[in-house]
C-alpha cells in the first residue's frame, strides 16, 4: 500500500527508526484509511509516532489534545528539533501569545499543535480552531473520558462537542495505555470510534519484572535494593505528601541522590526535580501519583511502590514506566495491609457519589487480591484487563521456589465459619470468630456459640485474616459489597468444602504462634 511505504520513509528518515513496533503498523495504516480509531499499547509501546506520522503525510493540522501540560513544552521541542513544525496552546501563554500562535496555525506554518483538554471548554477557543484545517484530533490518554477508567478528567467530556462543532470533521485517534473492556467501550461511545476499529497490542511488558513484597521493613528494603542497583534511575511511589518527604530524607541520608515530587511543592521545585531526573542528576525519584503521567524518560530501571495505590489500572500504569527502552526493568510492590486502609480512608473520604464509590471499593478489593494472590503476577493483570495469557516465568510468583503445602483443612475451617456466618460478616469477624477472640462484639452477636468458634484459636488472628487474604485472591472466597465486604463463599469454595478440591498454598516455614489474641 502506498500510504503505508510513505509512512516506513517517514519513520526511517524523520525519526531514524527501521521497524515499527507492535500494532503501530496497523494504527498508522487505519488512521491513514482514515478510520476513527482507539489505539490500545502499553506504556513505552510508541504511541507518539502513531499520529506524528500521519500528521506529517496529511495535509492539515493535526490536534494532540493531552492532559500533560508541563510536559507540552519539552515535547514540542523535541519535535521542533526533529525538524517538525510543532507548537503548543495551554494556560501557560498569554492570550497575545496564543493569538499569534493561531495566527500561525492559520497560515500553515505548523503541522502539529498540542493542546490541553480544558482549552475544549471555551467556545472562543473551539470557534478559533473551526478556522483551522484540522485533519486529525488525536486524543492521548483517552481513559480520561470515561468515569469508569482511574483517572476521569471532567474536561475530557467536552470532547466529543467539540469533535461536532468542529467544520472539517476531523478523524479521531484515541490513544491509551490502560483501559478495561468497559472503558475502552466507553472511549468508542463517546468518540464515535467503531469498536472494531480498536487496535490492541495487548497489555504485556515482557521486559518488565513484576514482584510483590510482602512482610517486610519498607526502609530496610528499599535501601538495600538501592545498595545493591547504585545509581539506577528509578521511581519510589508512596501514597501521602508526608511519606514522600520522609522517604527522600531517609535517602538523603544515605547519600542517595534522591528527589521528591508532588503536588504540594512549589512548581518551580517540582519543575528542577523532575528535570534533574530526566536528565540523571538524580537517580530516585521519590513521588506520589502527581508524578509521571507522560514522562519520556527511557531508561528507567525500576519503580518500587513503597505504599500500594488503589487500583490495579493505576498500579501498572505507575509501575510501567520502568523499562521504556525495552531493556529489563523491575516494578515492586511492597504491601502491608495497613496501607490499603489508608486507601480505603482515601476513598471514604473521597467526594464521589455512591456508584462511584462501589467501584472504588471494588477496584481496591482487586489491588488487595493482586497483593495476595499466588499465581502469575503479569497473568493476574493481563486477566484483569481481559486478555488470556500463560504465566510469565518470571515474576515474583512464577519464581517463587518455597514448596506448595496442602492446607485443604485449614480452608475447610474458614470456609465453613463463613458459610455459618451466612455471609454477614468481614474478614476481621471471621477471623475473630475462628480464633475464638473475645470482644463485645463476639458477645453481642452471640457469636461465640457458633460451631466454628475457636475453630482455629491458637493461630494468631493476623495469620488467619492473611489466610483469608490468600482464599479471596485465589477465587474461594469472594469479598462482596463497598466500604464494609462481607465475605462468601464461591462456587470453588463450595467444592473445597465438599471434599471434591485440595487447597495449595505456599508459606514461609511457618511456625505457629500459639496463645490467643484478643482485638
Ligand atoms: P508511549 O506514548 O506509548 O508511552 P512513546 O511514544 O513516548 O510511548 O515512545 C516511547 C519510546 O519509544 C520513545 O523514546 C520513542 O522514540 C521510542 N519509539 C517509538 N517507536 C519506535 C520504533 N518504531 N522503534 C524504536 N523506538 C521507537
Ligand atoms: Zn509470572
Amino acid at each position: 500500500m502506498m500510504d503505508l511505504a510513505a509512512a516506513q520513509q517517514v519513520l526511517k528518515t524523520t525519526f531514524g527508526y527501521d521497524e515499527f513496533r507492535p500494532g503501530q503498523k496497523a494504527v498508522i495504516e487505519q488512521v491513514l484509511a482514515g478510520e476513527n480509531t482507539l489505539a490500545i499499547m502499553p506504556t513505552g509501546g510508541g504511541k507518539s509516532l502513531c499520529y506524528q506520522i500521519p500528521a506529517l503525510l496529511f495535509n492539515g493540522v493535526t490536534v494532540v489534545v493531552s492532559p500533560l501540560i508541563s510536559l507540552m513544552k519539552d515535547q514540542v521541542d523535541a519535535l521542533n528539533d526533529n525538524g517538525i513544525a510543532a507548537t503548543f496552546i495551554n494556560s501557560a501563554l498569554t492570550q497575545q501569545e496564543i493569538n499569534l500562535r493561531l495566527q500561525e496555525l492559520r497560515q500553515g506554518d505548523y503541522t502539529l499543535l498540542y493542546v490541553a483538554p480544558e482549552r475544549l471548554d471555551s467556545s472562543y477557543f473551539i470557534q478559533a480552531l473551526g478556522q483551522l484545517p484540522i485533519k486529525l484530533l488525536a486524543i492521548d490518554e483517552a481513559h480520561c473520558i470515561s468515569q469508569w477508567g482511574h483517572d476521569f478528567r471532567p474536561s475530557y467530556l467536552a470532547l466529543s462537542t467539540a469533535i461536532e462543532q468542529l467544520p472539517t470533521h476531523p478523524q479521531v485517534l484515541a490513544l491509551t495505555a490502560t483501559a478495561t473492556e468497559q472503558v475502552a467501550q466507553d472511549i468508542c461511545a463517546q468518540l464515535a470510534i467503531d469498536p472494531k476499529q480498536e487496535v490492541n497490542t495487548g497489555f504485556a511488558r515482557d521486559n518488565l519484572n513484576l514482584t510483590v513484597v510482602k512482610g517486610q521493613d519498607t526502609d530496610r528494603y528499599v535501601l538495600d535494593y538501592l545498595k545493591v542497583n547504585q545509581g539506577e534511575a528509578g521511581i519510589i511511589y508512596a501514597s501521602t505528601r508526608k511519606e514522600v518527604m520522609r522517604l527522600t530524607a531517609l535517602l538523603q541520608k544515605k547519600d542517595i541522590k534522591a528527589a521528591p515530587y508532588h503536588a504540594g511543592l512549589d512548581a518551580d521545585v517540582r519543575r528542577q526535580n523532575q528535570e534533574d531526573f530526566l536528565y540523571d542528576r538524580v537517580a530516585v525519584m521519590v513521588a506520589t501519583n502527581a508524578f509521571g503521567m507522560g514522562i519520556d524518560k527511557s531508561n528507567v530501571r525500576f519503580v518500587i511502590h513503597a505504599q500500594v495505590p488503589g487500583t490495579l489500572e493505576a498500579y501498572y500504569q505507575e509501575a510501567g514506566r520502568a523499562g521504556r527502552d525495552g531493556l529489563p526493568s523491575e516494578a515492586i510492590l511492597l504491601f502491608r495491609p495497613a496501607d490499603i486502609q489508608l486507601q480505603h480512608f482515601f476513598i471514604d473520604e473521597s467526594e464521589m457519589d455512591d456508584e462511584h464509590r462501589r467501584q472504588a471499593y471494588h477496584k481496591l478489593q482487586v489491588m488487595t487480591q493482586y497483593a495476595n494472590t499466588q499465581g502469575c503476577l503479569q497473568q493476574f493483570i493481563l486477566n484483569y484487563f481481559g486478555e488470556d495469557s500463560e504465566p510469565c516465568g518470571r515474576c515474583s510468583n512464577c519464581t517463587d521456589q518455597r514448596e506448595a503445602q496442602d492446607i485443604t483443612t485449614d480452608a475447610q475451617k474458614v470456609l465453613s465459619c463463613v458459610v455459618r456466618l451466612h455471609s454477614r460478616f468481614g474478614k476481621g469477624v471471621v477471623a475473630q470468630v475462628l480464633t475464638g477472640a473475645n470482644n463485645q462484639r463476639i458477645r453481642e452477636s452471640n457469636l461465640s456459640e457458633l460451631s466454628t468458634y475457636g475453630l482455629m484459636a491458637g493461630q494468631r488472628q493476623k495469620s488467619v485474616g492473611e489466610l483469608i487474604d490468600f482464599l479471596t485472591a485465589a477465587g474461594y472466597l469472594q469479598a462482596v459489597g463497598g466500604q464494609y465486604p462481607t465475605l462468601t463463599v464461591t462456587a470453588s469454595g463450595a467444592a473445597v468444602l465438599k471434599g471434591k478440591q485440595t487447597v495449595h498454598r505456599k508459606t514461609a516455614q511457618t511456625v505457629h504462634q500459639s496463645g490467643p489474641e484478643n482485638s
